[in-house]
């Protein structure tokens, strides 16, 4: 049994699929693991330290000769993978809505690709869970890049020459990434509030020390889906929450938007009149500007700025942080091969659940539900 860690080659990309913790342990399980050299530099995983843990560093074809399974943290060119054994498993963060062609390409190469961002949300699913460990991340990220840009500081501080007020943050979306920069903000000495659909984050909000608002008295407000994921909102609800959100977000200083909605667009969630109503100096912070963005005027991988607000829209922002992120990564992709290894077969074998969730091609055919659909 091989497994072959690849060196990402996505533009911008900083993390690794693999950390020496993590090859030691497939090891110690029986594997044999090949790097392929350079794969974790950006992460600051040099090849001696996964060399020391007896993996094979090599060229990417060394490296991919005779592998059983790939890791990846996001899915490779297909190209890249000509002479691949057939049958041989790809597990990354494959974007399958968004990178739908590129499944079709992996079905041709007979190979069995697993998208590890399509791991159901189950409790024992939560420790190979890519979103919950990288959102977490980005959460923490997001609210430190708003610090670096806003010109003031966030705590309040009573000083010799007067006293400066703390910073007003409203964080919208309280998923992972959500509560992370709450908590976050919180930790700086912000005044922090926040908002969601679904009407089980107000509690989680209110513990961590921030303000609910939330959209009351509006039929159909419970917006919680299944998996625990968010659903598209009835226009009536969506007028409620702008005018609620317009006249509250006039008074902040600080804007994360992390709202997402599985398989479709982000939804928009602040106008560029709402922008124009912000203090001249303020910050907005689109975590979800991949997905088509929750603020009129993000652009993806760029900081602009709209009536002296500064609109910042960083991408893959987990790989930001590239260590902690490659290494919470890592340990997804190990607890979900180690859970399904079987000793007598020496490889893992995935049971029905997860299996079909996750698997998005197998035998040549494009075989997940999620994209037959
Ligand atoms: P997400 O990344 O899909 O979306 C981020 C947040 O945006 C969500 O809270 C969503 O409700 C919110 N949102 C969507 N549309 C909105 C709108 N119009 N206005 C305001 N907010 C909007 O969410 P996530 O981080 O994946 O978390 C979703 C839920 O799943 C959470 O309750 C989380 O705790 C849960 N979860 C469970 C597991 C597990 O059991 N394994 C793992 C991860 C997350």
């Amino acid at each position: 049994m091989k497994i072959a860690v690849l060196k990402e080659t996505a533009a911008g990309e900083r993390r690794v699929s693999a950390t020496p913790e993590t090859v030691k342990k497939f090891i110690a399980l029986g594997a044999e693991v090949a790097v392929e050299a350079g794969a974790g530099a950006t992460a600051s995983f040099d090849d001696a330290g996964f060399a020391a843990v007896g993996a094979k560093v090599g060229s990417r074809a060394e490296v991919l000769a005779d592998a059983d399974i790939l890791l990846g943290v996001q899915g490779p060119a297909p190209d890249a993978l000509k002479g691949i054994k057939s049958g041989a498993w790809l597990a990354a963060g494959l974007n399958p809505f968004g990178e739908r062609a590129r499944v079709d390409d992996y079905a041709a190469l007979g190979i069995e690709a697993l998208a590890m961002e399509f791991m159901p949300r189950i409790t024992r699913a939560q420790s190979m869970d890519i979103l919950s460990s990288q959102s977490n991340l980005a959460g923490y990220k997001a609210v430190l890049d708003a610090a670096g840009e806003y010109g003031r500081a966030f705590p309040m501080m009573m000083t010799a020459a007067g006293t400066i007020s703390a910073a007003k943050v409203f964080v919208m979306g309280v998923g992972v990434a959500g509560l992370q920069a709450i908590a976050t903000a919180r930790r700086l000495g912000a005044q922090v509030s926040a908002t969601d659909v679904r009407s089980a984050t107000k509690e989680q909000i209110q513990s961590l020390g921030a303000k609910p608002i939330f959209v009351e008295n509006v039929a159909g407000i419970e917006g919680e889906g299944s998996g625990g994921y968010a659903t598209e909102m009835s226009d009536e609800y969506k007028a409620a929450q702008a005018e609620l959100v317009s006249s509250h977000i006039a008074k902040q200083d600080i804007v994360i938007t992390t709202a997402l909605i599985p398989g479709r667009p982000a939804p928009r969630l602040i106008s560029d009149a709402q922008i124009a109503s912000m203090r001249p100096g303020s910050v907005i912070v689109d975590l979800a500007v991949e997905s088509g963005g929750n603020v009129e005027g993000a652009v993806a991988g760029e900081v602009v700025e709209k009536h002296g607000v500064k609109i910042v829209g960083h991408r893959n922002v987990s790989s930001r942080l590239a260590s902690d992120a490659s290494a919470l990564f890592a340990r997804n992709l190990y607890n979900f091969l180690s859970a399904f290894w079987d000793k007598e077969v020496g490889k893992p074998v995935l049971d029905e659940e997860i299996g079909n969730a996750i698997r998005l091609t197998q035998g040549g055919k494009v075989v997940n539900e999620r994209l037959l659909g």
